[in-house]
């Protein structure tokens, strides 16, 4: 799936989804040279570290400390009342969920959410740093923001998430970016409030970008976006060490939330009448390997969850090397547990698996499909597929496409590989030329549209469950929402229908969605 076709995807328009500085500032950046700037901060506030895999392997052992006792300070309580915010998100799900907590943070001190960047007082740009494209595009915004900020001196523009955890980010925003009022990394969101108050009386650009993890803070506020579908983290960080992957340098070591946190968490999202929750964690299978007390992982949690009344229950990303067979067997018992997997296989090619560090081969992956679909047949498969990692040669390439064939994921998620800096292949010297690679991946995404139109297919006159998310971004007389097996659904039906699971017959597959109508006599599905 390309980036149009994953815009194209999400085209439920949220409904209701609304999240419920100075003059020195101006000065400064007319009157500091970026020198006297970089020179300060290197001193005091920012200690430079650029991805260091070897420090970051270190850190393992490092205790995980729990906090319950996050609270605003009284001196800035309500220092938002009467400004608004705005954040732009970039990435992933976790960055998704992220700005969910500085959105409930800053609506906590009295700030209001608005869409429109020229009526906010705050703007943070929440970033993600997987891929080069997705960094242009931070700079490109950052650059588009500065006009605002010279006509809105007191406008406070912040940097954060995956992007503020690299050096060369920061230095880059330091030397040429000074209308940037705020930067701080993944591991300081709930230091928000302090940082804000700097920045707001504050002459200097506030740098804090912790390389301490292992933290977790768990009483933070959160404006969900929406009521109807939420995000649970159940783990945050990544110990694999995928050999292009910049995540385990940015987001920190593999540490996971108490089950009892994640089970009162999901408890009270159900009273509140949500209808799913997805599970989040970058790497979800090893969730509870760092727990020294007890022995409880994704399989015991997913059985604690399938006892409470919530339609539906997602979990993403799985890793293939940890998904074992108490947790296949837990997903077969069904009922709020859905028949959808993601599960990231990258390559096909067991040399090139060997490279990344997947610690598989695609032996092992066939064999965990096998496996899978025994327990749950009807299960539909997903992935993430890079191609074009240093080297990767035409038949290693094949390997993908077969493989892809092979296990009939009905969608993936491809990208062109992207060199990250301090990652281990990117220190790879690559004998193959973009071009080739940017074919590659066009043949593998018409491989995928194929097979996901395929799938589409046998949804054609047959009745599925949908969970009605609102009205269809393109035609508001439509209402759409996705099925258990997360296929979107645009169908006629009476608003009335929003928020709840209705039963929807299929009239039209398409080769990303269905269309349909509401089966007359509607009742609630559960
Ligand atoms: N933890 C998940 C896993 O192991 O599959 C994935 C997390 S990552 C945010 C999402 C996807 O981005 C990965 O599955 C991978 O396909 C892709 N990705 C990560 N680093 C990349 C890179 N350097 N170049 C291209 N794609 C990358
Ligand atoms: Fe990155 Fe996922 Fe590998 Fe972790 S498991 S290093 S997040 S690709």
């Amino acid at each position: 799936m390309n980036e149009q076709q994953r815009v194209d995807q999400a085209q439920v328009k949220q409904v209701g989804k609304k999240f419920v500085k100075q003059e020195d500032n101006i000065n400064r950046i007319k009157n500091t040279s970026s020198e006297e700037m970089i020179a300060k901060y290197f001193q005091t506030s920012y200690e430079p570290q650029a991805p260091d895999i070897k420090k970051a392997r270190k850190r393992r052992k490092e205790d995980i400390q729990f906090h319950y006792d996050f609270a605003i300070p009284e001196d800035i309580e309500k220092i938002g009342k009467g400004k608004k915010f705005l954040i732009r998100t970039y990435g992933c799900q976790m960055n998704e969920h992220d700005t969910e907590v500085m959105a409930g943070i800053l609506i906590e001190m009295g700030y209001e959410f608005t869409a429109d960047t020229n009526e906010a007082d705050i703007i943070l740009l929440n970033t993600c740093a997987i891929r080069e494209n997705a960094e242009n595009k931070v700079f490109g915004e950052i650059g588009h923001l500065k006009p605002l900020k010279l006509e809105k001196p007191d406008l406070i523009i912040g940097v954060c998430g995956c992007m503020s955890q690299e050096e060369s980010v920061v230095d880059r925003i330091l030397k040429k970016h000074q209308h940037i009022d705020l930067i701080f990394g993944t591991h300081n969101i709930h230091r928000l409030p302090q940082l804000l108050k700097e920045a707001l009386f504050g002459k200097e650009m506030i740098v804090e970008v912790w390389s301490k993890e292992g933290d977790i803070i768990e009483n933070l506020p959160k404006a969900r976006k929406g009521k109807i579908k939420a995000w649970v983290n159940i783990m945050y960080g990544c110990d694999k060490f995928c050999t292009y992957c910049i995540v385990p340098m940015t987001r920190g070591k593999e540490r996971s939330r108490k089950p009892e946190d994640i089970i009162q968490e999901v408890r009270h999202l159900a009273a509140q009448g949500y209808q799913e929750v997805t599970l989040l964690g970058q790497n979800v299978n090893a969730y509870g390997k760092d727990f020294e007390d007890i022995s409880y992982g994704l399989g015991d949690l997913m059985d604690d969850i399938n006892k409470i009344d919530i339609p539906r229950v997602r979990f993403t990303t799985s890793h293939p090397r940890d998904f074992d067979d108490y947790l296949i067997e837990v997903l077969a018992k069904g009922g709020n547990l859905l028949d959808h997997i993601h599960l990231p296989v990258q390559s096909g090619s067991s040399e090139v698996l060997k490279k990344m560090n997947r610690k598989y081969t695609r032996e092992e992956y066939l064999n965990l499909v096998k496996k899978i679909r025994k327990a749950i047949p009807n299960v539909t498969l997903t992935t993430d597929i890079i191609v074009g990692f240093p080297n990767e040669t035409e038949e290693q390439f094949e390997e993908t496409m077969t493989l892809m064939e092979e296990v009939g994921f009905e969608a993936a998620y491809t990208y062109i590989y992207s060199p990250r800096e301090g990652t281990p292949a990117a220190r790879k010297v690559d004998d193959v030329p973009e071009e080739v690679k940017k074919q590659r991946l066009h043949r593998l995404n018409a491989l995928v549209n194929k097979q996901s139109a395929e799938s589409m297919k046998k949804y054609k006159d047959k009745v599925v469950k949908v969970l009605v998310e609102g009205e269809s971004k393109k035609n508001p007389d439509v209402l759409a929402g996705y099925t258990e097996k997360n296929k979107l659904v645009n169908f006629r039906g009476p608003k009335s229908s929003i928020g709840k699971i209705v039963e929807v017959e299929i009239t039209e597959a398409k080769t990303w969605s269905l269309d349909g109508i509401i089966v007359e006599n509607m009742v609630e599905v559960k």
